[in-house]
């Protein structure tokens, strides 16, 4: 390898580059990014940055250090052998990584509607979070709940509509998601569940019953998708984001990474599309080896973490239908608590609330694959680490 072309300029494009010198490639590195400034850190935008405790996100890099050719403000527009296509002209490589994240679904509408996806927007929804504007947010997710713990806390009148029947939805079930509700009210903000949105019209939402919902800004948190578009044509096999292999490659000498990869997992069975900072932060050092002849494999156990009103909640593992619950901690008595998920004997997934180290040990263990006692599981008095069982 030559040349090596990574576009996208997020965190796993960052670490890409990183992973690469890391492990001693020192032929040429090229960074597209299509944003106007070098990488920044996603997670604060929803939470530091709204509140005001983080004004600049960017990441910290020794880019002379580095010895990568930064072009900013330069989006890949294709890929084919040889070359990744830029509107400037040309990149020739000998290898590619696409690390072009995901982009934040719109809704129908000529209203205005914000999305949260860059440092501009979250600058932009911070301003508009003034005290006594009537906030409505769409969709009940980890960023939902997120801006709407700091909409709230900036004295706005807040409304979420959530299509589904409980928050957080797509990462849990009724059962350990429903406990969460009472969080939302807690803050002051008004959940509306069952409730789905038909468009954004000028002064607020149209919801799908015909019914107005009136409000001064409306934020869109329903979901993004891989940025793929630029890749038709390539010859890559596009789904539900880059399928790549179990090493990250998409074909020999291209790989993909980040929110944008979909990749063959081992452990799950399944292809997975994982788009948490976690990934970001760890696939890069998989590619880095497959470029460079290694044989490592990127199989992890997922991981995401969210802020919201005033609690830390974690989420490690991946839970099925026909799981058995186990709850660490009463959510209608306890301030932390935790609900582990069990197929037979071997510990599944773990959602904690405020209880850092079940979400750690959890994940390790589920790692291991190791078999757990449930009665020691079900008490909170004994670390996730000590319910595996002796055998
Ligand atoms: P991105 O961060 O999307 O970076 C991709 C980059 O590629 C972008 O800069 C994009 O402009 C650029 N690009 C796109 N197309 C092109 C092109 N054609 N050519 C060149 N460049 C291109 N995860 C958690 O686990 N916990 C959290 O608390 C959390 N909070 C979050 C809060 C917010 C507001 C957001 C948006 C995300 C949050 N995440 C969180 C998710 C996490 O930040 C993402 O999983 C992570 O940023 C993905 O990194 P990436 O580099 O794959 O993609």
């Amino acid at each position: 390898m030559e040349h090596c072309v990574v576009a996208g300029a997020g965190l796993a494009g960052l670490n890409t580059v990183m992973a690469l010198r890391t492990r001693g490639y020192e032929g040429r590195l090229t960074l597209l990014g299509a944003e106007p400034h070098p990488p920044y850190d996603r997670p604060p935008l929803s939470k530091q940055l709204l509140d005001g405790r983080v004004d600049d996100p960017t990441l910290p890099a020794d880019w002379a250090g580095l010895g990568v050719d930064c072009r900013w403000e330069t989006a890949a527009t294709g890929l084919r052998d040889g070359a990744v296509d830029t509107a400037a002209g040309p990149v020739p490589c000998d290898a590619a990584v696409i690390a072009t994240g995901a982009a934040p679904v719109r809704l129908p509408g000529d209203g205005p509607q914000r999305t949260l996806r860059t440092v501009e927007d979250a600058r932009a929804l911070r301003k508009a979070l003034r005290p006594g504007a009537s906030v409505a947010i769409v969709g009940a997710g980890w960023i939902g709940a997120e801006v709407a713990t700091a909409a709230a806390a900036a004295g706005c009148r807040v409304t979420v509509v959530e299509a589904a029947a409980h928050p957080l939805a797509t990462a849990l079930p009724a059962e350990v998601a429903v406990p969460t509700t009472p969080w939302w009210a807690g803050a002051g903000v008004e959940l509306l569940t069952d409730t789905s949105v038909r468009s954004v019209v000028v002064g607020g939402l149209e919801l799908a019953d015909g019914s107005f919902l009136a409000a001064d800004e409306v934020l869109v948190a329903v979901g993004v998708r891989p940025v793929t578009a630029w890749l038709d044509g390539s010859g890559l096999t596009l789904g539900d984001g880059v399928v790549v292999d179990e090493r990250l490659a998409a074909r020999p000498g291209v790989c993909a990474v980040g929110d944008v990869a979909a990749w063959w997992s081992a452990r799950y069975g399944e292809r997975l599309r994982v788009e948490h900072w976690d990934t970001a932060l760890r696939a890069p050092a998989v590619v880095a080896s497959t470029l460079l002849g290694g044989d490592d494999v990127y199989d992890p156990v997922p991981y995401v973490w969210s802020e919201q009103f005033g609690r830390y909640t974690q989420y490690a593992g991946r839970h099925t239908q026909g799981d058995s619950l186990v709850w660490r901690g009463d959510p209608a008595t306890d301030a932390a608590w935790a609900a582990c998920w069990l197929r037979d004997d071997r510990l599944r997934a773990v959602f904690a609330v405020d209880r850092p180290r079940d979400a750690v040990q959890g994940r390790r263990v589920a790692e291991r694959g190791q078999p757990v006692d449930a009665a020691r599981l079900a008490d909170p008095a004994v670390p996730i680490k000590l319910a595996v069982a002796d055998r």
